[in-house]
């Protein structure tokens, strides 16, 4: 039985919903799609389907940090046969790898890894059991966090002679399901999905003009442990040094160095520090239950990244809270950044153009090792679309922001599913509002009517 196997490898008593389902099919050797939300434990479903097949398992993922995430809690759990493939191994060190193959399990590797024509080689020789897409909602140029090397990902796999497939994602709107399917995965396929509904998360948008104030007001009051997440490493370190006098806080950003990172998530893990001011570099591999309110003092790019954040807090299930602050313009920190991205892929071209292939940037070079494996024109087309489609998802967070309605019917919607019940603490349309006036003497100012025209006209001004 499946759960004796859970337990005996993992001491779990339960699954969680989805896993056994995705297990079962992944044994029965059919490609599976499993969308299941942020901390179900997906990594399980790779993980036990493993200990009950012969042969290798890879693990395609996008980030280093999230592999060395993985690794760490197979070795915890006495793992040994884990191994990550990357960029930072000697050339020794790669060799003895790919020539002892067979020594491993668990073979985590990025797609510019896979791609390799001598890591591939090595891999043909050998039997791999599974093969593992975790984030692959990176495949779709409609996804937030477009990766082009992740399309060419089926090539691969065809070359690894098509071992069947789990492809695991969190987020997913119903166009990057079906590209994922098409991109990814064979006939006889089976999907897992579970709602991204979060029913014990209370939903609010304050509109204010005074967001430092109004963020005070909210950690006053607040009990339990409270993230507040900012858009760039900048403002949280800005935020932190308004704060720190006055409160308990940390802040913790991708440009900390990784022993600063673990300490700040330690102590907030052991609630030694009840407020953390955040950029999205954390959350990644980190398991705490009981935040109880994840503010975003900025808004976030998309509705994807929103959910996925908002998706820390109340993970023992209590009753939660996400608490959007938004002043009037906060969005253009993010007109910003994609201004900056067009301009950068602009030159680009012009320098390809023009044959001028040195004095690149980190990500121009990468771009460049990326049109050696696809078509030029292809790969450009694809940056432009890409642009296109970040300009539409900040405008979907836009238009949750000033939506006038329910914000967890918005927000299901989105993700092409629909409300079948609204919990006693839905959202600041649903209730919630009366309470935050009252017990968090809040004002909440009301939105523009014609926000959709003052975008427009800011996206004019930004080009
Ligand atoms: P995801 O990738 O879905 O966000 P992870 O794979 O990182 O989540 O797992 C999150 C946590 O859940 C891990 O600490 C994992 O050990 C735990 N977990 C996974 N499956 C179970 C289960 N059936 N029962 C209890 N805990 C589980
Ligand atoms: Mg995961």
């Amino acid at each position: 039985m499946l759960e004796e196997a859970l337990y005996h490898h993992f001491g779990y008593k339960h699954f969680r919903p989805g896993q056994k389902e995705t297990i079962s099919s992944l044994l029965q050797g059919k490609d599976t799609l499993a969308v299941l939300p942020t901390g179900t434990g997906k990594s399980l479903c790779y993980q036990l389907a493993a200990y009950l097949q012969e042969g290798i398992v890879l693990i395609v993922t996008p980030l280093i940090s999230l592999m060395e995430d993985q690794l760490a809690s197979l070795q915890k759990n006495g793992e040994k046969r884990g191994i990550i493939l990357n960029g930072n191994l000697s050339e020794q060190e790669k060799s003895y790898i790919l020539e002892h193959l067979a020594l491993y399990k668990f073979v985590f590797l990025s797609p510019e890894m896979l791609m390799q024509e001598r890591v591939l080689f090595h891999l043909q020789s050998n039997h791999i059991a599974l093969f593992v897409v975790d984030e692959a909602h990176c495949i779709s140029q409609w996804g937030i966090d477009f990766r082009p090397e992740y399309r060419n990902l089926k090539q691969a796999k065809r070359r690894l002679n098509s071992p069947t497939t789990l492809a695991l994602t969190a987020t997913a709107t119903s166009e990057v399901k079906e590209e994922i399917k098409n991109l990814l995965l064979d006939k006889n396929m089976v999907e897992y999905y579970d709602s991204v509904d979060r029913p014990n998360i209370a939903l609010t948008v304050v509109h204010t003009d005074d967001k430092l104030t109004a963020l005070k007001r909210l950690l006053a009051n607040a009990k339990g442990s409270v993230l507040i997440y900012c858009a760039t490493r900048k403002k949280v370190e800005e935020l932190y040094q308004q704060l720190k006098s006055k409160y308990a806080v940390g802040y913790y950003h991708g440009g900390l160095d990784s022993s600063q990172r673990r300490l700040l998530q330690q102590q907030f893990i052991n609630d030694q520090l009840q407020f953390l001011i955040c950029t999205n570099a954390f959350g990644m591999g980190v398991d705490k239950a009981d935040i109880r309110i994840v503010i975003h003092y900025e808004l976030p790019d998309s509705l994807e990244n929103y959910m996925q954040e908002i998706g820390r807090a109340g993970r023992d299930q209590h009753s939660s809270d996400a608490v959007l602050l938004y002043q009037e313009k906060d969005e253009k920190i993010h007109y910003f950044m994609q201004k900056k991205a067009r301009q950068e892929r602009q030159f680009f071209e012009y320098c390809l153009e023009k044959q001028q292939l040195n004095n690149f940037t980190e990500i121009q070079e990468k771009w460049l090792r990326q049109i050696n494996i696809s078509k030029k024109e292809d790969f450009l087309t694809q940056l432009r679309q890409n642009e296109m489609q970040k300009q539409k998802k900040l405008e979907q967070m836009l238009g949750y922001i000033y939506f006038n309605g329910c914000r967890r019917s918005f927000l299901l919607s989105y993700f092409g599913e629909s409300l079948s019940e609204i919990p006693e603490r839905c959202c600041d349309f649903h209730g919630i509002r009366d309470t935050f006036e009252k017990e968090k003497e809040f004002r909440f100012l009301k939105p523009k009517k014609d926000w959709q025209e003052i975008l427009l006209k800011m996206f004019k001004e930004e080009k």
